[in-house]
C-alpha cells in the first residue's frame, strides 16, 4: 500500500519539523510519526505541566526518546508573535533550519452563531486562523533557506458541510484553507509543498472528548495515527510533489476512498 512505506520507511531523515499543537491529540500523534520518518521533531504548545487536559510537550518528546527519536519541548501560543518568533529561533538553534510544519494547534467551539459570544469567535480565529498565520509566516524563511520543504495546516470535513450550518470553528477553517491555497501559489517559485489536511472522520482526541464529543460508532472514528501517516506522506513533499490541495487523510492514504 502507499502508505505503508510512508509510515515504516525513514523518508525523513536529514529532516527538521515543527508541530504546533504537538502536547496531545492529533498533534502529539504526528509529532511521533514523523519523528518515526527520521525527522528531528520541534515539539510545539502551551503545556508544560498538566493542566485540565492530560498531554504536554515534554512528555511527547520523552515518547519519542523513549522510541529512539530526535525531538525538542518548545512552549509557544500561537496566538503570540513573539511566542511563535521564539519557539522557531529555539528549533533552529538547536536542529540548524527547519523543513517541515504542521500547523495543528486548534480549539474548537461548534455553537450556532445566534448564541456564539464575541470572545468564543474571536478565539477561534486567533487560535485557528492567526495562531496558523503566525506560524507558517514564522517558519518560512528557514524553509526557504532549505531550498524546499513542506507546509501543512490541519483542517476539517466541516468546511464543506455548509448545510450542518454556520460556527466559529468552521470559518476559521474555511479560512485556513484559502490561506493554504494561496500560499501554493506563492510559494511554488521556493519550491515549498503547502497542504491542508482533515481526518476523513472523527479522530477521538482529549480535546474533542473535552469539548462535548459524545459516543460514536466504530465506524465513524478514525485512530490519530492514520493523521499521523498523512502527514508523514505530506511532509515529504515540496512542490514538484502535492501542492495546494485538502486532503483527507485516509483517502490520500489509499484506505478508505469511498467515505
Ligand atoms: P486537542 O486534543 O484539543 O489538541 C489541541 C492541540 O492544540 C493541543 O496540543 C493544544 O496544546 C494545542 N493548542 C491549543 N491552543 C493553542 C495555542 N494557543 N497555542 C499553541 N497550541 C495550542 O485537539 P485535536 O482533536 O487533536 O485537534 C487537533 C487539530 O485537528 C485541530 O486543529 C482541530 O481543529 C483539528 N481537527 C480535529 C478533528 C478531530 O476529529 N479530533 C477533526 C477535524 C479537525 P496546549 O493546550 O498545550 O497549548
Amino acid at each position: 500500500m502507499q502508505w505503508a512505506g510512508a509510515v515504516r520507511g525513514r523518508a525523513l531523515v536529514g529532516k527538521v519539523a515543527f508541530v504546533a499543537g504537538a502536547s496531545r491529540g492529533i498533534g502529539a500523534a504526528v509529532a511521533v510519526g514523523l519523528a518515526g520518518a527520521g525527522a528531528a521533531v520541534a515539539v510545539a504548545a502551551r503545556s508544560e505541566s498538566r493542566g485540565r487536559l492530560p498531554g504536554t510537550i515534554h512528555g511527547v518528546v520523552e515518547r519519542i526518546h523513549a522510541a529512539g527519536g530526535d525531538a525538542l519541548a518548545v512552549p509557544c501560543d500561537v496566538t503570540s508573535e513573539e511566542s511563535v518568533e521564539a519557539a522557531v529561533a529555539a528549533t533552529v538553534a538547536e536542529f540548524g533550519g527547519i523543513d517541515v510544519l504542521v500547523a495543528n494547534a486548534g480549539v474548537l467551539w461548534l455553537g450556532p452563531v445566534e448564541s456564539t459570544p464575541l470572545a468564543r469567535w474571536q478565539r477561534c480565529l486567533d487560535v485557528n486562523l492567526t495562531g496558523v498565520f503566525l506560524v507558517t509566516r514564522a517558519v518560512i524563511p528557514h524553509v526557504r533557506a532549505r531550498g524546499g520543504g513542506s507546509l501543512v495546516a490541519v483542517t476539517t470535513t466541516g468546511v464543506g458541510m455548509t448545510d450542518r450550518g454556520a460556527n466559529a470553528y468552521w470559518v476559521s477553517k474555511a479560512a485556513v484553507e484559502r490561506l493554504y491555497l494561496g500560499l501554493a501559489a506563492e510559494l511554488r517559485g521556493a519550491n515549498i509543498a503547502v497542504n491542508c489536511l482533515c481526518p476523513n472522520r472523527v479522530v477521538r482526541t482529549e480535546g474533542w472528548v473535552a469539548s462535548g464529543g459524545g459516543d460514536l460508532p466504530p465506524e465513524a472514528v478514525e485512530p490519530p495515527e492514520t493523521m499521523a501517516a498523512a502527514a508523514v506522506l505530506l511532509a515529504g513533499q515540496d512542490a514538484g510533489g502535492i501542492t495546494g490541495t485538502v486532503q483527507r487523510s485516509e483517502r490520500l492514504l489509499g484506505l478508505s476512498p469511498s467515505l
